[in-house]
Parts: structure tokens; sequence; C-alpha cells
């Protein structure tokens, strides 16, 4: 087996030992592999090795990886979109994880009629309102989660985060609960179900999981290091 093939097997069966954890089914988290920054070659060895679904953050990455491919795979855009990239990325992805303003989701909502397509996508949770970060705060999407289901294009599957980084994953859980709570909070508020919590990454998805995270965003953990800072 190749060094890809025996880390995810590895990540899937700490990832079914999570759910187990905590009363779920395995099915019942999906495994994102991050493949930004790492060549076709290597993201072949995962395909190979039965994984289907993959995360980029960069539409470039998308659009060049994509046709060098084979089988049926399936990519999520996890990083920050402009606007000038969304028809190129609308009909090469099946979830746009990173929705952080009420203005990109107009052209997602605009861009995604245009083409006839309805995007699924996320919202952006600034947890800790980091300057540096994307997103909305817990109070911005209060007052802004109405403009965003006026978007009737707009398949609005859940919510996301990038919490503070810390390499002791249990300081990443109050962060992750917190997540979860917004999202309960805007299920009751919107009146309208948001399955999806995406949360967790290399270091800290087994928390996540504990936490209700039904995608887990993993990247190092099977790919190896990142040389290039993406
Ligand atoms: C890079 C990235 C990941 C994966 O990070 P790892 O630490 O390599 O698992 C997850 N989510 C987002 C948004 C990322 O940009």
């Amino acid at each position: 087996m190749s060094d890809i093939a025996d880390r995810l097997q590895e990540i899937r069966h700490r990832l079914t030992q999570a759910t187990a954890r905590s009363g779920r089914k395995p099915e019942s988290v999906d495994l994102l592999a991050v493949s930004k920054t790492y060549p076709v070659e290597i993201i072949q060895e995962a395909v190979e090795a039965g994984q289907i679904l993959f995360g980029e953050n960069r539409v470039q990455e998308v659009t060049l990886k994509q046709p060098q491919l084979s089988g049926k795979l399936q990519w999520h855009l996890i990083g920050p979109l402009q606007s000038n990239k969304v028809r190129k990325v609308l009909p090469l992805v099946q979830m746009i994880h990173a929705v952080d303003s009420v203005d990109i989701a107009k052209d997602i909502n605009r861009i995604g009629g245009e083409l006839g397509l309805h995007p699924k996508v996320l919202i952006e949770i600034n947890l800790a309102a980091e300057s540096s970060k994307h997103g909305f705060t817990p109070q911005a999407i209060r007052e802004q989660l109405e403009a965003l289901y006026e978007l009737d294009r707009l398949y609005i599957q859940g919510v996301m985060c990038i919490p503070p980084f810390d390499p002791v994953a249990e300081k990443s859980r109050r962060y992750f609960t917190q997540l979860r709570e917004v999202r309960d909070e805007l299920e009751k508020f919107g009146g309208a179900p948001l399955p999806v919590l995406s949360m967790g990454m290399s270091h800290d998805f087994e928390v996540a999981i504990e936490e209700g995270a039904t995608i887990v965003r993993v990247g190092s953990a099977i790919f190896g290091s990142r040389k290039a800072v993406a």
C-alpha cells in the first residue's frame, strides 16, 4: 500500500472511532480530503485508495487538477471566493464552504441562476471575530440571515468555521460547540434546517466529530505537510 493509502485508512479508522464514542454512525461524517498544493499524482493515490471527495481552496487549482484526474470525483471549494471566479467554479464543485458576505452570496445566486444551477453553500462563521479571518460573526449572521434566505437559487446547507489555530486539539472544542450552537439558533430563527457542520482539520477532527461535525476537512494528515503555504 502507498503511504497515502495507509494514512487514509488510519484517518478513516480514527473517524469511525470518534463517531462511535459520540454515539453516531460513521456515515454521518464525510471525510473531505483537502488536496490544496498537492500535485495530481499524489491525489491520484488517494483516488485509488477509494477517496472520492476532495477540497481545494483556490478556483485555479480545481480548474487545473480536475481534468487530470479520472473517476467520479466530487469537489468542494473551501477557500474564500471572489466574484470574478464564481462563473468558472460553480459548474466544477458540489459545495462552496466559505460564503462570507451577502455580496458574494448574491453573486453565487445570480450566476447560479444564469447557469441553471442551484449551488449548495455553507455560511462561514468567524467565531472568535478575528480580523484576519473571513466570515460572519455570530452577531452579523443573525442580522443578515434573512437577506441570505431571500436568494432563492441557493441551497444553504449549514455552517463552517476555521477556529484560531492551537496544536492542542482540545482547545478547539469550545469553538466547535459554539458553531453547533450558532447553527441551532439559526435553524430556529430562520425556520429551515441547516444539517451540515463543516469543522475540524488534521489536528482536531476527532474533537469536531464529538461536537457534531458532518464534514471534516483533513489535508496534511493524509497527504503530508505542505511545503508552500496555501
Ligand atoms: C488547508 C485547509 C484545511 C486542511 O488543513 P490541514 O491542517 O492540512 O488538515 C481545512 N480547511 C481549510 C479551510 C483549509 O484551508
